[in-house]
């Protein structure tokens, strides 16, 4: 197996001002890629130093991926010490300079000298687009090594590294089905389903819980297991039915997305205790104003009865948290914001604000369309953060079923 070694750079990173996802992005890419990812190094913008770990990582691994330091400024050091460890020359691309030049021009008026070094590629090296930003990304071929170069910001580094998944795949690539559930506790499901699951012992079976996407079963092997990989997912999605809210790539939220697009229906939220979640991790779509209204965020009672239309004595008799005032706070954001369905969530997502007969974790759903309303409650445990997390995830969950 080709061994691999990101590098993620940055002043920021090693002062713990930013958090590397690209590394953890970058693995999880790689292994499936057929890479043994032998370590993950973040080091500062310091041309030394990048200069002798580069070397030492030249020396050991097959691929070498470096994110960060591609800018213009005089921190960006990433190209220079990576030509220097190669030991080749930085050459100007006369055909990226032009471009950052006139774009300088275009929106500041005035291109300073320094944007050119944006345009300096490695002797060698063939250039990667930038889709997104300025500083394109490099890959080069040396004694059976591939060295790239990506830029930092995740939405720059992400469509480039894609750019190439084909070109750097080896004959150890893998194939995975990722199968998502709901309802199902994660022992439960790996024994009640054990014959499926592991019904192949050529796949390796993995299982991962969590409190904001639920119980995921990964089934993975090599390229050439794909046929009885595909075989035992569909076989585990028949048995697990409903359980499964969406497969691979997907979330929650694009699965609702995608059931509202194809029938070409809107849907709106009323949210209290998940404080505009559900609307924030709907609007990560891109396209989702095809099927979004938009959201009311009654937080306090007073907005669920003046803008929301809650009848007083719903609130007195029942409490905002109960199934009754998400029923009202549904049926009435559908009206209010004229969409076809909606959802609606209040709870109690603590610390404090529990009663005995309304703990902490008492989470009120509401899904209501012009036919019906659909109401569940559900009694969540952990923080405030994941009673809030787990509320986004079962908000989706009522509007899928
Ligand atoms: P730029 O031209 O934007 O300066 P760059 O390649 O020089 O690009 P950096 O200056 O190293 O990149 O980082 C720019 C920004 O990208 C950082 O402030 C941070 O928000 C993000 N970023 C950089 N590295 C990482 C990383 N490893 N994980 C997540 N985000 C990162
Ligand atoms: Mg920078």
């Amino acid at each position: 197996m080709r061994n691999a070694i990101i590098f993620s750079i940055g002043n920021e990173l090693v002062e713990g001002l930013i958090i590397d996802t690209n590394s953890k992005y970058l693995s999880e890419k790689l292994k499936v890629l057929g890479y043994y990812v032998v370590r993950i190094e973040t080091l500062p913008d310091k041309l030394d130093i990048l200069v002798e770990r580069f070397k030492a990582g030249l020396l050991e691994a097959d691929l070498i991926i470096t994110t960060g330091g591609l800018g213009p400024t005089e921190d960006d050091l990433t190209r220079e010490a990576m030509a220097q460890a190669l030991g080749c020359k930085l050459v100007i691309d006369e055909k990226i300079a032009q471009e950052l030049v006139e774009r300088a021009l275009k929106y500041y008026g005035k291109a300073p000298e320094s944007v050119k070094k944006q345009a300096m590629v490695i002797e060698g090296a063939s250039v990667l687009d930038n889709p997104v930003g300025t500083a394109p990304g490099q890959m080069l071929q040396l004694n059976g090594k591939i060295v790239i170069i990506l830029p930092g910001p995740p939405a720059e580094m992400i469509p480039i590294f894609e750019s190439i998944t084909q070109t750097i795949k080896t004959d150890d690539a893998l194939y995975t089905r990722r199968i998502k559930t709901l309802g199902i506790p994660e022992a439960v499901l790996m024994n009640e389903y054990k014959d499926i699951i592991y019904s192949n012992p050529n796949i390796t079976v993995a299982t991962m819980a969590s409190y904001e996407r639920g119980v995921e079963v990964r089934l993975t092997g090599s390229t050439e297991l794909k046929e009885e990989i595909d075989k035992v997912a569909s076989e585990l999605l028949n048995a697990l039915g409903e359980h499964v809210y969406a497969t691979d790539d997907d979330s929650i939220e694009d699965v609702v997305y995608k059931l509202l697009s194809e029938n070409s229906l809107t849907i709106s939220f009323a949210e209290s205790c998940t404080g505009g979640m559900i609307s924030s991790k709907f609007v990560d779509i891109p396209g989702v104003s095809k099927v979004y209204k938009g959201s009311v965020i009654a937080y306090s009672n007073e907005v669920k009865t003046s803008v929301l239309k809650v009848p007083e004595s719903i609130i007195n008799t029942y409490g905002a948290v109960s199934e009754e005032c998400v029923k009202s706070m549904a049926e009435n954001v559908r009206i209010l914001l004229n969409s076809d369905f909606s959802i609606a969530v209040s709870g109690i997502a603590g610390p404090s604000g529990g009663t005995e007969t309304k703990p902490v974790g008492t989470v009120c759903f509401a899904f209501s369309s012009d036919s019906f309303t659909r109401t569940i409650t559900h009694h969540l445990r952990g923080n405030r953060e994941m009673i809030r997390k787990r509320s986004t995830l079962l908000a989706f969950d009522i509007a899928r079923r």
